[in-house]
């Protein structure tokens, strides 16, 4: 990257992450002179490591079904995602030669699987318009001026290593705490302070869930493509989910056995009210391995079972509708000779394995936390900033877009698109 001589900017953005390029692009777009600031040697670092590294760019829907993904902070996304929806993304990526596809989750990959290809072409729609992009600059400090400096109309000063800069407005895309290790060190949440903003605690989400139960732990590798996990209280776990008693959050989709507990889609999007609790203790999972299938639905099947083909042990009746491993260990837990036939198993015995099967009980220890989280819930507060323009209602010049905000949605490309279109649309105004 060039670095530039100038220190007077139109518009100076602090992270070169989603956020950050879409706010350089578009800010350039409109003729400002922009320079985009990175910490890291790589830009993008979050882009290239997205998605198992294939960058799950967008889902496959439109702006007010992004925006409900979101829950209540999506109301605040209504602006940025009309300013640029999730066909608009697509559109700008292709026009740089990366073309993308739709798998059958609703998740939008680039077609090469690639997500440097992604990132690279985030990099060239800014560049085009003109944007000046430096990467290793970390910013210490944003300090506002209390009289707009010179002919250039200055009021921030961002002091970097080398340079203390001058700029009229300052997008502040610096992202949140999770996966600290990629930069992502919350420098962003003090400047904001600094100014009289205030912060919802900022905690892991979209992280894995540990559990030292060994005959989960032993499992490790095996994925179920169809889980639903519930989050509960440990007393609700022993007595069932109830009216009132009810889970405290409850999601569907592919599950991971690990060596120190759970991951996978469903477990990561259910991580969020562990991590939100001021401790873990008393929390369980409830899974149900096939939620497709109700209890009495697969009551009938065993006894149809025991009648047609009753000769054939139980394992290895389950397995067809499990994990050869996963069937062996809930037969274990249920305790149930592996040889038992299917004609021989007892009403109790199937009960028993059937509550195995579907209610699953497995205590929580904790998370991986921030170390492991694939975005962080919480940020600066949503009612201190515009949600028209992205800027700080406390201070005019000030914008903030991406995971900084207190916006942070499921695993499936909604995180990517809501800090394009925050980071869009805060550049168009800024
Ligand atoms: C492993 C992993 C996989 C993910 N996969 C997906 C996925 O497939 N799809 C999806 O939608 N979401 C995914 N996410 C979430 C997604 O990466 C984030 O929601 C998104 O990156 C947020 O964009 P952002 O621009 O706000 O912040 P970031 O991408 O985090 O960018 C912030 C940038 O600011 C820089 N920075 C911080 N402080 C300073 C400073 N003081 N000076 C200069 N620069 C600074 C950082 O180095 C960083 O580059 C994933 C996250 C992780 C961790």
């Amino acid at each position: 990257m060039t670095t530039s001589s100038s220190h007077h900017w139109d518009v100076i953005i602090i992270g070169a992450g989603a956020a950050g390029l879409m706010a350089a692009a578009s800010a350039s777009g409109r003729g400002r002179r922009v320079l985009l600031l990175e910490k890291n040697r790589k830009l993008g670092v979050k882009i290239l490591m997205s998605g198992g590294t294939r960058c799950n760019i967008t889902h496959d829907c439109g702006a007010n079904d992004i925006a409900a993904a979101f829950g209540q902070q999506g109301k605040f996304l209504h602006s940025a995602l009309a300013a640029l929806p999730p066909d608009e993304v697509i559109r700008m990526i292709e026009s740089e030669g990366v073309t993308t596809k739709v798998e059958s989750t609703g998740k939008i990959f680039p077609v090469s699987n690639s997500a440097v290809d992604v990132r690279d072409a985030l990099v060239k729609i800014g560049s085009r318009v003109g944007a000046n992009i430096e990467n290793e600059q970390p910013v210490d400090a944003i300090e506002k001026t209390s009289q707009p400096i010179g002919a250039n109309n200055s009021r921030f000063l961002i002091h970097t290593k080398q340079a203390i800069l001058e700029c009229e407005s300052v997008i502040v895309t610096t992202g949140g705490k999770s996966y600290p290790g990629c930069g992502t060190t919350g420098d962003g949440y003090s400047w904001a302070v600094r100014f009289g903003h205030s912060l919802v605690r900022p905690v892991p989400a979209l992280t894995p869930i540990t559990c030292n139960q060994s005959w989960a732990n032993d499992l490790k590798g095996i994925t179920i493509e169809d889980a639903e996990v519930s989050i509960v209280e440990s007393m609700t776990a022993a007595q069932g989910i109830t009216k009132k008693n009810p889970a405290l959050d409850t999601r569907r989709g592919s599950f991971l056995f690990t060596h120190f507990g759970f991951s996978g889609p469903a477990v990561l999007n259910a991580s969020r009210v562990i991590t939100r609790r001021p401790s873990v203790g008393g929390l369980s999972m409830l899974c149900d391995f096939v939620p497709g299938v109700t209890e009495t639905e697969l009551a009938n099947r065993f006894r149809e079972l025991a009648d047609s083909e009753g000769k054939l042990s139980v394992a290895t009746a389950l397995s067809r509708i499990l994990p050869k491993r996963l069937a062996g260990a809930l037969i274990r837990n249920s305790e149930i000779s592996p040889d038992l036939k299917s004609a021989e198993l007892s009403k109790s015995q199937l009960q028993t394995l059937i509550h195995q099967i579907k209610q699953n009980r497995l205590p929580i220890c904790g998370t991986l936390g921030f170390k492991k989280a694939e975005v962080t819930a919480g940020g600066i507060h949503l009612s201190e900033v515009n949600s028209k323009n992205l800027q700080s209602k406390l201070v005019p010049g000030l914008f903030f877009a991406g995971e900084i905000l207190d916006v942070d949605g499921p695993i499936g490309g909604f995180n990517f698109q809501a800090a394009f279109s925050t980071g869009w649309l805060a550049g168009l105004n800024a």
